[in-house]
């Protein structure tokens, strides 16, 4: 199965990956495989210095995502264009991953952690999406004491993110992380069993 486990900022994804990691799955990080598409001189990092210019570019050539951040997060059109360039370039990557795992002789599930799964129509490549959600105040303390995030740009962060109302009309399962690890962990080895 490949798993597509998705939620808002803060939800708790890193910690279910952590734990499916551990139950035996292969746990890809979209984050990450979105951060090689920016590497200098790729195709990706070529395609953005054309449609953002030399602006978006750092001194030791790698791209300035906090610029580039900004100018994406003031403008839609900016948006677009950017996910234009890089959705299908990482879809690409990930597809590659999946084959190389596959290729080595991988045969367990496959857990694609991506934040943006639904946003970025990415749900067509997974067999079943599991979404965590927890409550705002609980993500906004975690968020405060462990990533020393302040109210405000938790906010923003969410503002320009899909609401957990429409990630759960996706869900095949939704994982409640308002309790604590171990409760977690309880309701991610269910979830593993049930496979
Ligand atoms: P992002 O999309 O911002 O990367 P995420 O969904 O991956 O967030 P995590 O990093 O897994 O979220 O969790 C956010 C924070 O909350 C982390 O510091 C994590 O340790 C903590 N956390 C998650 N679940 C729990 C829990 N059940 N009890 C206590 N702390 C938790």
């Amino acid at each position: 199965m490949i798993i597509g486990l998705t939620g808002g900022i803060g939800s708790g994804k890193s910690v279910v990956g952590g734990m499916l990691r551990e139950l035996g799955a292969h746990v890809i990080d979209t984050d990450k495989v979105g951060h090689r598409v920016y590497e200098p001189d790729s195709e990706g990092w070529r395609k953005i210095v054309e449609a953002f210019g030399t602006d978006v570019v750092a001194e030791d050539r790698t791209i300035d995502r906090k610029k580039l951040g900004a100018l994406v997060f003031a403008d839609e059109t900016h948006r677009k264009t950017l996910n234009g360039i890089v959705h299908p370039m990482i879809f690409q990557e990930i597809l590659g991953e999946i084959a190389a795992q596959r290729d080595a002789g991988f045969q367990g599930h496959i857990v694609l952690e991506a934040p943006i799964l639904v946003e970025a129509k990415g749900t067509g490549m997974v067999d079943c999406i599991w979404v965590v959600v927890a409550p705002r105040p609980v993500i906004e303390a975690r968020l405060v004491s462990d990533r020393a995030m302040t109210p405000a740009e938790i906010a923003a962060r969410m503002n320009v993110q899909l609401d957990d109302a429409t990630r759960r009309e996706h869900a095949d399962l939704v994982i409640e992380n308002s309790a604590d690890l171990a409760t977690l962990r309880a309701k991610v080895e269910a979830a593993w069993q049930s496979l």
